[in-house]
């Protein structure tokens, strides 16, 4: 059993379907298209078991992933803990919690990991050379690394202005980053323009459709980790939506194949209130997303204009979650909460995520004595920049006993 199921490429809008290519937009009605399965061929073959005797990484679901066969690229991506994060529980007054840690997630301390091996493993099949992405920061760099892995030559599109960590951890893979003067919404709308004219594999333009899948695997983990369990609340970071929608989608799968019990999981999204146009719309009650200019420390969570948002917004009704926004200042509270209490160094949209789910838990959105996942899905080595002066600085003195001891007494230490 290691036939993959992928039926088409579908409309999400009118239905249309297509056959597997480098396409994304429907040519009818302009709606962006999304990879569909026959589950029915994987009924009663699909099992715990069969999983469970995988090796541990991302393509040990690979049944339900867009690829023919066996992965080309990022063989061992993915599958990062699941964190029982009672201390954390404890200071949120809540019962049951858990960290989805990707921001150990191999090889590039994201979870775009999982979406980069996807779309190049499909890309390599594609017969392309070159891959490229229009990118907020986690996403150049693990393109940069998954090409350099594979030989392929690479293009990376960013704000000029990301964090240092992000900008280094791309250019040290060899590959081509280009910096754009605007916005993320701009770099994007260069590289539809770039992709048409170069007939390069953009990960998240042209073959965007196979990329987003590999999102999936963040939530399969997430319910087998659980031990085959769906969790009542799981609270997703969200900059074009994309991972909350696939997030949705791999817990309607495992309900489908019979791998997890329906469990009524509530999924809600979080962004930074300087970058909110997903969170707003669910909290305004309309589905209709007005773009927004971006100014916010959680750069990689900057999509003033999110493809997904619409369907995001959808998933958080229609599962009965929810959606925040938070400030800066509170992200950054949230960044030291989540380190002083769990040992979790994550990036800012770390703690857009669990400044979030904190600000629903308060408010009486999430309840408080069920179990909930927080996904943590970047590093926080990577953005540097927004706790630098926020924490302590090393106390300097000679290597000499003498000294130290006035220190320890400072400090009360007996
Ligand atoms: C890209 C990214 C997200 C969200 O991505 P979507 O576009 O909504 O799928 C979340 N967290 C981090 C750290 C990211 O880099
Ligand atoms: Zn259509």
């Amino acid at each position: 059993m290691s036939e993959s199921i992928v039926r088409a490429l579908k409309c999400r809008e009118c239905g249309h379907e297509y056959k597997i290519e480098p396409t994304h937009v429907c040519e009818f009605c302009f709606g962006p298209l999304e990879v569909v399965y026959d589950y029915d061929k994987l009924q009663g073959k699909f099992t715990r078991e069969l999983i469970e005797s995988r090796p541990q990484n991302m393509w040990r679901y690979k049944e339900l992933l867009p690829i023919d066969g066996e992965p080309k690229v990022g063989a061992n991506n993915g599958y990062t803990p699941l964190v029982k994060a009672d201390r954390l529980a404890k200071a949120l007054g809540v019962k049951e919690l858990y960290i989805k840690n990707d921001s150990v997630c191999y090889p590039t301390l994201s979870f775009k990991d999982r979406v980069v091996s996807v779309a190049l493993s499909k890309a390599v099949e594609f017969g392309f050379k070159t891959v490229a992405c229009a990118s907020t920061g986690n996403l150049a760099g693990s393109v940069a690394a998954n090409a350099a892995a594979a030989g392929l030559e690479s293009y990376v599109f960013i704000p000029e202005d990301l964090e240092q960590g992000k900008v280094l951890g791309a250019a040290i893979f060899g590959t081509n980053v280009i910096g754009i003067r605007g916005q993320y919404d701009d770099v994007n709308r260069l590289c539809s323009e770039v992709a048409g004219k170069y007939g390069w594999a953009f990960v998240n333009v042209n073959v965007r459709p196979f990329y987003a899948e590999g999102s999936k695997t963040l939530g399969y983990e997430m319910m087998e980790q659980l031990g085959w369990k769906a969790p009542k609340h799981v609270v997703v970071p969200m900059a074009s939506g994309s991972l909350c929608t696939k997030v949705d989608k791999s817990i309607k799968e495992f309900i489908k194949l019979g791998l997890v019990e329906d469990n009524q999981t509530a999924v809600y999204g979080a962004q930074a209130t300087g970058c909110s146009p997903i969170s707003k719309s669910v909290k305004d009650g309309t589905d209709m997303i007005h773009p927004v200019k971006a100014n916010t420390i959680a750069k990689s969570l900057a999509i003033g204009n999110p493809a997904d948002g619409y369907y995001a917004n959808q998933v958080m009704k229609e599962s009965g979650g929810y959606a925040e926004d938070i400030s800066d200042e509170e992200i950054i509270t949230a960044m030291k909460l989540l380190a002083e209490t769990e040992g979790i160094f994550a990036e800012t949209a770390g703690g857009v995520t669990l400044g979030c789910a904190q600000k629903m838990i308060e408010s009486g959105r999430i309840p408080r004595d069920e179990s909930i996942v927080l996904c943590i899905t970047g590093n926080g080595l990577k953005t540097q920049e927004a706790v630098l002066n926020e924490v302590n600085k090393p106390r300097i003195i000679n290597a000499s006993l003498k000294e130290f001891d006035v220190l320890a007494e400072a400090d009360g230490v007996q």
